[in-house]
This record gives structure tokens, sequence and C-alpha cells, in this order.
């Protein structure tokens, strides 16, 4: 051994097997965190064959499979989750009124489409444990220009769907629920779907169900559901756009329904098998849904506690040169960022505090168990180099 092997300022040979130090990715094929479900090929021929032959509308057939899901009257589909929510807030907003009531802790486009339909964001906080707007956090920000809110379910959770309703009651505001991550789960014993004015879900191919892109809302009222159809055809007043779902997406989401029941088991083996494997890892937390809402599992999310040795964004840096997309949860806030348009936004503790905690872990159709057990291996491992990553972090840093 030379006397240049013995120097201290060698690296830490332990690190080399870490990718983000130069080993080989844990993972071949990056395992995302998006659902990524393929439906059977066969069941999907079999529907996108019907298409064009007299009498078949598979976007009308998938309308009334969807209302039978949500256990509701009315669905209505447009060509994505996003240009159907900005139908929905135009037409159940309050006239005359100017701002949206919205967390920020949320999905990243929803305050560009309230500014996109010459609204007013305005961003409230949410709930530390719900991860949700909750309703004091709505209630703090209302006031005589409220023309709408929008109640947001979160990964693993559910907002405060009974507050939320007699808030907006009391207040005469009309109430939505953003509902794309609470699927097929029910809220007290009744499939979510049915709550507010109405819900939104989307088709996109990182969903429960997808039908590659798409969007949908579910609603008991016929007028707001009639008025949605005109808008969605580009009929509508005010800001149009045309935006029906074409067949071909409506043909892949029947064939993703038809296996909706298999798909939920195993996002549940998928969680459970992070359960265990995460039992042995002090540190990381996994947000847990109420088993009572039959959660869908569609993403698995985990909360860096104190006892974890390593930031939240480190942690993720390292599990990305691994080739595992664990991604920072809803990164950044909406107000995180510089916004260029009209919005009102107070102080956000909740929502600064969630923002460095979280994080998103690879699950949906193309990660299997054993990659799972490979991901927590990976897990350990980064535990247990924490220090040496830690030093080395710090000193790349600096330099
Ligand atoms: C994906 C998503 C949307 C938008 O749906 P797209 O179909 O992708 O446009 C809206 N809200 C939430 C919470 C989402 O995750």
């Amino acid at each position: 051994m030379s006397a240049q092997d013995n120097n201290s300022m060698t690296p830490v040979p332990a690190l080399s097997v870490l990718a983000y130090f130069g080993a080989s990715p844990k993972f071949q094929r990056v395992k995302p965190t998006s659902n990524l479900v393929r439906p059977c090929a066969q069941q999907l021929r079999s529907y996108w064959e019907r298409i064009g032959k007299p009498g078949v509308d598979l976007t009308a057939e998938l309308e009334s499979r969807l209302a039978a899901l949500h256990q509701v009257p009315e669905v209505v589909a447009a060509n994505s989750g996003f240009w159907m929510l900005a139908l929905l807030i135009e037409a159940a907003r309050s006239p005359g009124r100017c701002e949206v009531i919205m967390p920020s802790l949320t999905y990243r486009r929803m305050a560009d489409i309230v500014s996109w339909l010459g609204l007013v964001p305005h961003f409230c906080d949410i709930d530390p444990q719900t991860l949700a707007n909750s309703t004091a956090t709505v209630a703090d920000c209302m006031n005589s220009q409220t023309a709408l809110v929008i109640g947001v379910h979160p990964v693993g959770g559910h907002c405060d769907i009974e507050g939320l309703q007699e808030l907006c009651r009391y207040s005469g505001v009309p109430l939505i629920f953003d509902s794309v991550e609470a699927v097929a789960e029910l809220h007290q014993g009744r499939v979510i779907g049915g709550f507010g004015c109405a819900e939104l879900f989307s088709l996109g191919a990182s969903k429960l169900i997808n039908g590659f892109e798409g969007g949908y809302v579910t609603t008991a009222d016929a007028a707001l559901a009639s008025d949605l159809r005109c808008r969605v055809r580009g009929q509508g007043p005010g800001r149009t756009l045309t935006a029906p779902l074409p067949a071909l997406h409506a043909a892949m989401a029947l064939a993703g329904l038809d296996e909706l029941e298999a798909q939920l088991q195993r996002n549940g083996e998928r969680f459970e098998r992070y359960a265990l494997g995460l039992k042995s890892l002090s540190g990381l937390r996994l947000v847990t849904p109420d088993p009572s809402y039959r959660p869908s599992y569609k993403n698995i999310v985990v909360e860096v506690t104190e006892a974890w040795p390593l930031s939240r964004d480190i942690t993720v840096e390292l599990l990305n040169a691994e080739n595992i997309l664990a991604r920072a949860y809803y990164h950044p806030p909406l107000t995180h960022k510089p916004i260029a348009y009209p919005h009102r936004v107070g102080l956000l503790p909740h929502t600064d505090w969630a923002a460095t905690r979280f994080i998103s872990m690879p699950c949906g159709h193309q990660v299997s168990l054993t990659d799972i057990d490979g991901i927590i291996e990976t897990l350990q491992r980064i535990q247990e180099l924490s220090y040496h990553i830690n030093q080395s972090v710090i000193i790349g840093k600096t330099l």
C-alpha cells in the first residue's frame, strides 16, 4: 500500500457503492412515481374496433360507466383534467366575484388556469395532519370577492369534505373538489364524486384510470352538467375552447376500468411492501391513509422526519442517481416560485413546513414488489452511509 492510499484526503471508499458517487445505478430501467397502467391489449382492441360503427359512442359509454363508479347521475368528459378544470371553474364560480381559493401545495397548473380565466388565485394554507386545505385555512381567505373554493384531496388523505361543505353553504360560495387523487375511494361510506357542486378527475397516463389523456367531472347538478357539455363542445359563454374526449382515449379508459379492481389490489400490495420495508428504517414515515377510505394507493408518500440523517432534497438526489425516480411531493408549492399574474397570499407556515419533508415514492404498474425491496435496500445503504454522505456533500458544496 502506498503512502498516498492512506492519505486522509482520498474519498471515502464506502461511498463508491452509490450511483451518486460513481457506481452504476441500482436499476437499469427507471422506476417512476406515475401509475402508467397498461390494460390488457385484447380488451383495448375490443373497444377500439367499435369506433366509427353506427350507434357507437365510446365517450358516452365511458361517461355512464364512470357515473356508475362514482354513484352520481352526471359525468362530463373532456380531453384533459387541465381543460376540464378550466371549464368547471368558469361554469361553477359566482359571477361578479374574482377570487378562487386553493392550496399552494397542489397540482402545479391550478393557479395558471384560474389566471387564464381572468380570475385571481387566493392561496390558502394546509392542515399539517392531512396536507389538505382545511375549513379553517379556507375560512381565513374568504371575503366579499370569493367566487369559488377548490378543495383538493392530497395524496393519502381527504380534505375536510363536511367542514368545507358547511362553510361554503353558510357563505353562499360554490365549492368544487379536485379529486384526482381520490378516485374510487370512500368517504364516510360514500363514493368520492358526489360532494360539493362537482368533482374533477383526470384520465392522464399517470392517473388511476389511464385514458392516455383526458379528464371528467362528476356532479348531481343536471343544469351544471348540461352547461359543461355545451362548454366542452365550444358552445359555452365566457372564455371558450373545444375540448371533447376522443373515442380512442375513451377506449383506453374503458379497458382500464375493466381491470380497476385488480389494479387497486396490486397498488395495495405495493403499499404493504413499503410498509414492511420501512419498519426497519427509522426516520422515514409512510403516509398511511385511513383504511375506511378504501385507499387507491395511486401514489405512495413518505415523510422525512427529524430522525432521518439526511435532508429530503439530498435523499431524492441520491435515489434519482440509482434510477429510482422519487420526487419531492408537490414541489415547489405554487407560491414558492415567481407568479407573474395577480394573486393573493398570506403566511402559509404549514405549506412551508411540508414543502421540505415529503417524498413521492416509485409505485404503479411499472414497479414490482422486488423493485420495492431494492428501493428499501438502497435507503438502508443511504442511511448507513449518511455520515460520509453529509461530509462529502458539505465539502462538495463549499469547493
Ligand atoms: C394531474 C392532475 C390534474 C390535471 O389533470 P391532467 O389530466 O393531467 O391535465 C389536476 N389535479 C391534480 C391533483 C392532478 O394530479
